[in-house]
């Protein structure tokens, strides 16, 4: 009977039990590290802009101390913006300076319009003059508030930015600076913490999908392997090699694999032998019958073959009892086995008869052995009794390339002789 294909394996099970739990489990420690990771990078991102407003805003008050004050001097609109007595429009040195090292841009407004500003657009030009939107324009500068923008446009470019008012000397506000980071240097800098902490989860995630799939694999094989094994025993093939994986560990496996072995050698004792003798049975004998045809018809081995049978077994039935048979058929049965120690081997044929095999012997050898076996046949006497055990033998030589039916009929033909001769003999031809 050939395996089936399971529709379920142990090994797809298997896999499924160690990887969905082990992907379930990365999905979820990847997604709160690196979602926190993102905030606490958003949150530094935030704190960074208010540090460097705060040292931008120090920086210039040192520089230029003063107030922020501007005025439309040639009343033509353009306004000049001072800090103290130092007019500042153009004054972009330091504002560069400052927003490079700090890799930012900065910009001082008046009211909501850019006056000084490191925002440049694709081509190389300042935004000045430009205006804050109008968010920002009433967060900041109606309201009074410093605020801090996550997702924000500034001149096309999407940024994070922080805006904190500018007020002068009676409090009023006057402007504001804004510094502002775009958001794609910020999503940078997330990678440079995140990527690390995705990186070595996803990697340890797949030396520990593979360690785990690597060691069910191991177990799924030996069950497999066990499979194998038990089918083979379920199919009658006692002899078959038990898989040395099934043994190396000392597990459930292991105990389950001799515990078919010795099965397997319960139900050969079984299906073999006969129960009441212990010898053979006819079943095994006609195997191995047909074994040695083919082995004295190929290899010229020289077989004898010998059927027996006690004498006037009936009698010891009747005059004491089955189980007196019985006790006889055990006593005949060890003699004949004794005596065919090294010889060949004896079968129970069925009933009171016996079926000797003598393996690499001549004829005239066997029947030698023979005397001596039926002689100890005839020293098994029942107890308390004068009645003493014979037996007749009829024993015969196989001839290669003739079948078993007809030895089998001849030492059969000898045997009948052997009773009709009076029995307690043997007859050999
Ligand atoms: P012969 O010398 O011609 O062989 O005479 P016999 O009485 O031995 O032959 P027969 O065939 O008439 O009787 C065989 C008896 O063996 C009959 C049967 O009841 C008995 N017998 C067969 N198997 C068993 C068994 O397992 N146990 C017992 N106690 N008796 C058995
Ligand atoms: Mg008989
Ligand atoms: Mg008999």
């Amino acid at each position: 009977m050939s395996q089936k294909k399971l529709s379920n394996s142990l090994k797809n099970q298997m896999l499924r039990i160690t990887l969905i739990p082990l992907a379930i489990m990365t999905t979820i420690i990847v997604s709160f590290s690196v979602s926190g990771l993102y905030t606490i990078t958003a949150d530094k991102a935030e704190e960074e802009l208010i540090r460097d407003a705060d040292l931008a805003m120090y920086v210039f008050d040192t520089v230029y101390v003063g107030e922020y004050w501007a005025e439309d001097a040639n009343g033509d609109g353009v306004l000049e913006m001072y800090k103290g007595e130092q007019p500042i429009n153009g004054e972009t040195t330091l504002l560069d300076e400052l927003g490079k090292k700090l890799e930012i841009d900065i910009t001082i407004f008046y009211n909501d319009v850019r006056l000084l500003t490191t925002l440049k657009d694709a081509e190389g030009n300042r935004a000045i003059g430009t205006n804050a939107s109008v968010i920002v324009k009433n967060d900041v500068l109606e309201a009074g508030q410093s605020k801090f923008y996550e997702n924000v446009l500034i001149y096309d470019v999407k940024s994070c930015a922080f805006y904190r008012p500018i007020k002068d000397d009676k409090g009023q506000i006057s402007g504001m600076v804004g510094v502002s980071r775009s958001k794609e240097s910020v999503k940078r800098e997330m990678f440079i913490y995140t990527g690390p902490v995705f990186i070595v989860c996803i990697v340890s995630a797949l030396f520990i999908g593979f360690i785990m799939a690597y060691f069910h694999k191991k177990l799924a094989e030996r069950i497999s392997k066990m499979n194998k094994y038990i089918d083979s025993l379920a199919n009658g093939e006692f002899d078959v090699a038990m898989p040395r994986e099934l043994t190396q560990e000392d597990d459930e496996i292991k105990v389950l694999a001799n515990d078919g072995k010795r099965m397997a050698r319960a139900i050969q004792t079984l299906v073999n032998y006969d129960a009441l003798t212990e010898l053979y049975n006819r079943r095994y004998a006609d195997k191995k019958l047909e074994e040695i045809r083919v082995d004295a018809l190929e290899r010229g081995t020289k077989y004898c073959v010998c059927i027996s049978d006690i004498d006037f077994f009936k009698k010891v039935n009747d005059t004491f009892n089955h189980e007196m048979g019985d006790y006889v058929l055990k006593r005949v049965a060890d003699k004949l086995k004794a005596g065919m120690v090294a010889k060949g081997f004896a079968a129970r044929w069925g009933g009171e008869e016996f079926l000797l095999i003598f393996e690499n012997f001549e004829l005239e050898i066997a029947r030698r052995d023979l005397e001596i076996i039926m002689s100890e046949v005839r020293t098994i006497w029942i107890p308390n009794s004068n009645q003493q055990i014979t037996m007749s033998f009829g024993l015969t030589a196989l001839i290669p390339g003739e079948n078993i039916d007809e030895f089998l009929k001849r030492a059969d033909a000898n045997l009948y002789e052997a009773k009709a001769n009076g029995r307690n003999q043997i007859i050999c031809k």
